[in-house]
């Protein structure tokens, strides 16, 4: 293993932001290329921001949730983090479509923190009734 320095390097993002990233190369001029690589993306700040739109187009696709109006907030982050998860697993992106079946904010709160076989048991279920 090569010993790795840290570099700390100020760089403008090609969304005009600019951010202080310590990184760790053999170095300066791999730190350098890297600083320079940087440049090309986006800052953290509106990396989070799309992605967090994305996340937010996902669930305006889904159905409103049933319940109180506690229930109904406290159950969409649940339902917006369980598909997130699901739809970007290959394996599970048929299971997130069933997160549109099940409506009820209380089933949601109930197996927030369910693994995700009793989540995908139960989502598949509804599809089948749906078919
Ligand atoms: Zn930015």
């Amino acid at each position: 293993m090569s010993t790795k320095y840290e570099y700390r390097r100020r760089v403008t993002h090609r969304c005009g932001h600019q951010q202080n990233h310590t990184l760790h190369a053999r170095c300066r001029q791999e730190a350098d290329s890297w600083a320079h690589n940087l440049r090309k993306s986006d800052c953290d700040a509106c990396k989070e921001k799309s992605k967090r739109i994305a996340e937010d187009a996902i669930s305006a696709n889904l159905p409103e949730l049933i319940g109180s109006p506690n229930q109904i907030n406290w159950a969409k982050a649940i339902r917006q983090r369980i598909y997130t998860m699901l739809s970007r697993s290959d394996h599970y992106k048929e299971i997130a479509a069933c997160c549109q079946f099940e409506t009820r904010a209380s089933w949601w709160i109930e197996n927030r923190n369910a693994n995700a076989s009793v989540i995908f048991a139960h989502l598949s279920g509804h599809k089948r009734r749906a078919a």
